[in-house]
């Protein structure tokens, strides 16, 4: 894609967010590398994404230099950067704080259950990132280990980012991550969360990795590299046994009170 077309859509998944209610006032931000130049395309500070034009956007080198534009660049450059440094497969991304997604960052939580079929396919699970002051090398410093190994993360009190190859897909991430919020969010709600089983996300995984997406794998969501079989051997020592048993009597004794 050229330039003016990066511009172009740029400008149009700005409108979206902003309609979607993902940002308000001049939240938010987004980047794209522009092609076999080692520049970056973003958004400008302090205007609202929802009503950019092409002309305003503004373009950086790799160390965060403007190039060109009026305005100046996206206070949150420093978090694209690095995600664009450790990750040479990804050429855009997308920052915004979107209301549920958001809600769970400043709750503390992540999204790393597996609840949803179709979000283990696409996003496998969402760690929640430390927080860091807006806009300084802290936020950077609380991404940095995530980057490598997730497409979309949680900032703790703060908001979401997600990347990709391309735009729409960064985009799209983000929708997914907001989506699966409001999910999880309904299932907390009705008072109860039922993971898949390991032998159900272990066969997502393999159609993930038939499909070539390795980020992030299976042992990182917290899910087992593969699902016990029935007949495996486990070794217990005495005390573990004797814990083990006094839980579940414990948790019949509840059962058995709150039946009655
Ligand atoms: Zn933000």
């Amino acid at each position: 894609m050229d330039e003016r077309r990066l511009r172009e859509a740029i400008v149009e998944i700005g409108r979206r967010l902003y309609e979607r209610g993902y940002i308000v006032a001049s939240d938010g931000n987004l980047s794209v590398r522009l092609p076999e130049s080692g520049r970056i395309l973003t958004t400008p500070t302090g205007v609202c994404k929802g009503f950019l034009t092409p002309d305003m956007l503004v373009v950086v080198d790799a160390e965060g230099r403007k190039l060109e534009g009026i305005l100046p660049p996206s206070s949150e450059l420093a978090m694209h950067l690095e995600i664009y440094r450790q990750r040479p497969d990804i050429h855009a991304v997308v920052h915004a704080h979107p209301p549920c997604g958001t809600g769970f960052a400043a709750a503390g939580m992540s999204l790393d259950k597996p609840l949803v079929s179709e979000v283990v396919l696409t996003l496998g699970c969402i760690p929640l990132a430390g927080y860091g002051t807006p806009s300084t090398e802290e936020l950077v410093a609380a991404i940095a280990p995530y980057v490598p190994h997730y497409n979309a993360l949680l900032l703790a009190n703060h908001g979401a980012v997600t990347y990709g190859p391309d735009l729409e897909t960064a985009y799209f991430r983000m929708e997914t991550l907001e989506h699966f919020a409001r999910i999880t969010l309904v299932a907390k709600l009705l008072g109860r969360e039922q993971p898949l089983p390991a032998e159900a996300v272990q066969k997502l995984f393999q159609i993930r990795e038939r499909a070539g997406m390795t980020v992030p794998s299976q042992a990182l969501c917290g899910l087992p590299d593969r699902a016990p079989s029935s007949d495996e051997t486990l070794t217990l020592t005495r005390q573990q046994l004797i814990e083990l048993i006094a839980e579940t009597v414990e948790a019949v004794i509840r059962f058995l009170r709150l039946a009655r």
